[in-house]
């Protein structure tokens, strides 16, 4: 019977699914921190849809909203028509997160998901500028369409493209396996020499934090650094902070710790608190050359995820749920330090956690943990380089006992796979 099988996967869905394999499971519905599948299987997420959910499945204030707002008949397909959502949540956005961090900002809506807000950082850069070139770093992740696959520093999904993508330089990120590298010197004699042959870009794009590249924070004098160049050289700053934003890493923004304010921002997986599609791009007073029409799409602007982003805004009023992330942040720090391994380097920034395993174990532990994980309920998921770093991403709402019980059991995991 196929509707109860998983057989139709295999018959009818695209081989380019993934996740499914590493996680062979037929999911029927989250709460909280919870997933539950269709044999009764109950799972702790520790991957959060790769930080798509930072306040966990189905929080019952956001879905209370959504729910409302459908009932109401407010689900509208708007293109960019204003639709009282959209100014709900542009005005309360500005109000209640750019504003009190000194951003001034405009909104620009792209589509649904993060790459179509690179793609469009990128190209408003190259369009502001009058220039081509782009550099970004090792490490980077900044999404699978032509224009932000180029920037994405991933060889293996960089070879799917088939051709050269071109048009983009990857400098080495200042912090990462083989330990610090002075890039942003290089980049300033790069830039100071007229014969260096490397042309002035219209952008420098950065994760502040890279996540898919296995937690590595640049250090805040490097950014700070890189802000000063591109100053001087009328260089488009772009902060993709898709995945490392929302919380994520400490506050909202992941380079509001460094006094760094970027020109362009790109913003999506959990900012519409539930999970739907929605993709921003900030821009920064004097950088908005787009005129009318330049860039379109159908869907700019899924109303059902305004009504859900307005409401995971609420949270960031909410004293307990403050409360509650930074002690979650704490805890999974103070965890893991005072769980050392031998061998094992753990990096902390907020909720994200890289346990890297590169010179313990490699890749074979890293994928020993997740499927001891995974056969005791919990999932979470590796990445980095050769996919030897364990990337712990559970919800800014995570209970505190069900965080310690999973890093607990991904340490047994550890102790396991490295005996
Ligand atoms: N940038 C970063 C930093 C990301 O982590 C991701 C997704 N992992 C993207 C861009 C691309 O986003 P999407 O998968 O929604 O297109």
């Amino acid at each position: 019977d196929l509707a109860t099988s998983t057989q139709v996967f295999e018959t009818r869905e695209s081989a380019v699914r993934s996740y499914c394999r590493a996680f062979p499971t037929l999911l029927t519905s989250g709460r909280g921190t919870t997933l539950v599948a269709e044999d009764g299987t109950e799972y702790t997420d520790f991957f959060s849809g790769a930080g798509a959910l930072n306040y966990g499945h189905n929080h019952d204030h956001i879905k209370r909203q959504v729910v409302a707002h459908l009932e109401g008949d407010g689900l509208l397909h708007a293109l960019d028509f204003h639709t009282a959502a959209k100014r709900e949540f542009l005005g309360r956005f500005g109000q209640e997160i750019l504003e009190p961090r000194g951003l001034r900002h405009r909104v620009q809506f792209c589509g649904s998901t993060g790459t179509d807000a690179v793609e469009a950082a990128l190209k408003l850069a190259r369009k502001h500028t009058g220039r081509s070139q782009v550099i970004a770093f090792s490490g980077a992740y900044h999404g699978v369409s032509r224009g932000s696959l180029a920037a994405t520093a991933d060889l293996s999904l960089r070879k799917v493209a088939g051709t050269a993508l071109g048009e983009v330089t990857h400098l080495p990120f200042p912090v990462g396996p083989r330990g610090s590298f002075p890039t942003m010197d290089l980049l300033e004699q790069y830039l100071t020499d007229d014969l260096s042959g490397v042309d002035v870009p219209a952008a420098v794009i950065l994760e502040v934090v890279q996540m898919e590249g296995g937690v590595y924070r640049i250090p805040d004098a490097d950014l700070r650094h890189l802000r000063d160049l591109c100053d001087r050289y009328g260089i488009v700053l772009i902060a993709d902070e898709i995945q490392a934003g929302c919380g994520r890493t400490g506050g909202f923004f992941s380079f509001e710790q460094a006094g760094v304010v970027p020109d362009l921002i790109t913003v999506s997986k959990s900012i519409s608190g539930l999970g739907l599609p929605m993709s921003l791009l900030l821009i920064r007073e004097g950088f908005d050359s787009w005129e009318a029409g330049d860039h379109p799409g159908t869907f700019r602007g899924n109303q059902l995820a305004f009504v859900a982003a307005c409401a995971a805004l609420d949270l960031w009023r909410n004293q307990a749920f403050l409360d509650r992330a930074r002690a979650g942040a704490e805890l999974l720090r103070t965890f893991w330090e005072d769980h050392p391994l031998p061998g094992v380097e753990v990096r902390s920034e907020g909720h994200a956690i890289g346990i890297d395993l590169t010179h313990a174990g490699g890749r074979r532990a890293a994928d020993d943990v997740v499927a001891h994980c995974f056969a005791r309920g919990l999932i979470v998921e590796s990445t980095g380089r050769d996919k030897a770093v364990l990337k712990l991403l559970p919800a800014l709402t995570m209970e505190p006992d069900v965080l310690r019980r999973g890093c607990e059991l991904i340490h047994e995991a550890l102790l396991t796979a490295l005996s």
